[in-house]
């Protein structure tokens, strides 16, 4: 599995699949958090060459591809997801997740909406068993 994960040091935004040293500062890079975020881009016909811009509590936190589920390891606290596209609205719907003892993963799903003068990208909450392995 590859984890997205945000070096504390630099701010550097880097899939890795294990522990390790952040490739732009050298800084112990960490996946091992008690929580974890998983989202996943819903496959569609519209904006299929541009990638999403996620955002974790204003910061961004990389860009998601068509298709594609991004896992991000994360301590313990209260989230905002925003998701972000050029050319899209920004009044986009975010979600607030926790991560704590009781609730350890979270899952999401983004999607384009078709809007009448511009499309938005809208984050939703979904259930672990209705994400995609
Ligand atoms: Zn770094």
């Amino acid at each position: 599995m590859t984890y997205r994960i945000k070096c504390a040091s630099c701010g550097a935004v880097m899939n890795v699949n294990e522990s390790g040293k952040c490739a732009k500062c050298g800084a112990d890079v960490n996946i091992d958090q008690p929580g974890m975020l998983k989202v996943y881009r819903m496959g569609n016909v519209v904006g299929v060459a541009v990638g999403f811009g996620l955002y974790l509590n204003d910061q961004p936190i990389g860009h998601i591809g068509n298709k594609e589920t991004v896992c991000i390891p994360l301590p313990y606290g209260t989230y905002k997801l925003h998701c972000r596209s050029a050319g899209m609205s920004k009044k986009c719907k975010d979600i607030t997740f926790t991560l704590s003892p009781e609730e350890t993963l979270v899952c999401a799903k983004v999607y384009i909406k078709m809007g009448f003068w511009r499309n938005s990208v809208v984050p939703e909450r979904v259930a672990p068993s209705d994400m995609p392995e």
